[in-house]
């Protein structure tokens, strides 16, 4: 099934994952599927070398079992960056061999890892070469609290009205800890003429270091009220662990009160978390009428 027809008929909730490590153990990855799909989450999507790791490979396989093995609509991740239109064609054939409908279609960061092939210079190039080649159903990355490449908010909404232009069916948002940010960023992306589900990416925040790491990478402000709890608890894992998971619920719970057309947890492949987390949420979810 196509994501963007998910919305017609509930608050959607979807989970993302990241494929294991090439030497790593194949197995944990499934175990961690299974306990994720007793959710019936409405999608899970699948990175692929997020981060700058070089994790991808499996990104397509993961994808197929998460149908095929779970029963569960994925979606599979697909930077473009480094490719040549040669090495996306054959990405994009492996997929429609795997029976994959969603593909999210991003750039990549830029990391010193990277060796752009100028190809596709932006995830707009890729959306056209995908709609241009194939029936995919093509979701794009947006950003509430703007990339950190961008010169205005106002830059940034025009290429996202532009990649929207060129055929991306869903947007899902960068993780962000204040919900101010996604309803501003929001009420933006309408009035510019952004008219397709927007879902808010959330992260469990469970870990200081992981928070350090995202703060660099995607310059998310950190609000007071959540510098109190990482402070409070930060040599206390299991404190900061149960404070990160309220947080998540809290944010939640406002998006969803306010209309939002889904949620998309960020589950750092950990059912546990991702379980406390629906376990408080599911009942919000509506069926919308
Ligand atoms: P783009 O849409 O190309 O935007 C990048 C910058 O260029 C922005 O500043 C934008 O305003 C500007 N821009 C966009 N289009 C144009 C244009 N046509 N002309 C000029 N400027 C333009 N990375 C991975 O490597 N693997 C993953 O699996 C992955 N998953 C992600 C999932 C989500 C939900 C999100 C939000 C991000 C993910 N990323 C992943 C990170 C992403 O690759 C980076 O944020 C990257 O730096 C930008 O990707 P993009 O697709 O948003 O790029």
């Amino acid at each position: 099934m196509k994501t963007a027809e998910l919305f017609e008929q509930k608050t959607v909730f979807s989970l993302e994952v990241f494929p294991p490590k090439p030497d790593a153990d194949e197995s944990v990855i499934y175990q961690t599927l299974e306990q994720l799909s007793d959710i019936k989450p409405d999608f899970i999507s699948v990175t692929y070398g997020a981060g700058g790791g070089k994790n991808g490979c499996k990104t397509i396989q993961i994808a197929s079992d998460i149908q095929d093995k779970y029963g569960v609509e994925s979606v599979a991740h697909m930077p473009c960056i480094d490719l040549t239109k040669a090495q996306a064609k054959e990405i994009l054939d492996d997929m429609q061999r795997h029976g994959i409908e969603n593909i999210l279609a991003l750039r990549g960061d830029r990391t010193s890892d990277t060796e752009p092939t100028g190809d596709f210079r932006h995830a707009s190039d890729l959306i056209t070469f995908i709609k241009d080649n194939y029936d995919f159903n093509i979701l794009a990355a947006c950003y509430p609290e703007v990339h950190p490449e961008s010169c205005s908010a106002v830059d940034e909404l025009k290429w996202l009205k532009y990649k929207v232009d060129c055929g991306a069916d869903h947007l899902i948002t960068q993780l962000f800890l204040d919900n101010d940010h996604f309803y501003d960023f929001h009420e933006k992306a309408r009035i510019a003429g952004i008219d397709v589900p927007i879902e808010a990416g959330i992260m469990p925040v469970t870990n200081k270091r992981q928070i350090e790491r995202m703060v660099k990478l995607c310059g998310v402000e950190l609000p007071k009220k959540f510098v109190r709890v990482l402070e409070k608890y930060e040599h206390n894992a299991t404190a900061l662990r149960d404070a990160g998971i309220a947080y998540a619920i809290d944010q939640i719970t406002d998006l969803i009160a306010d209309g939002v057309d889904g949620i998309h947890l960020y589950t750092m492949n950990n059912p546990y978390i991702a379980h406390r987390i629906y376990d408080a949420v599911q009942n919000l979810i509506s069926v919308r009428v």
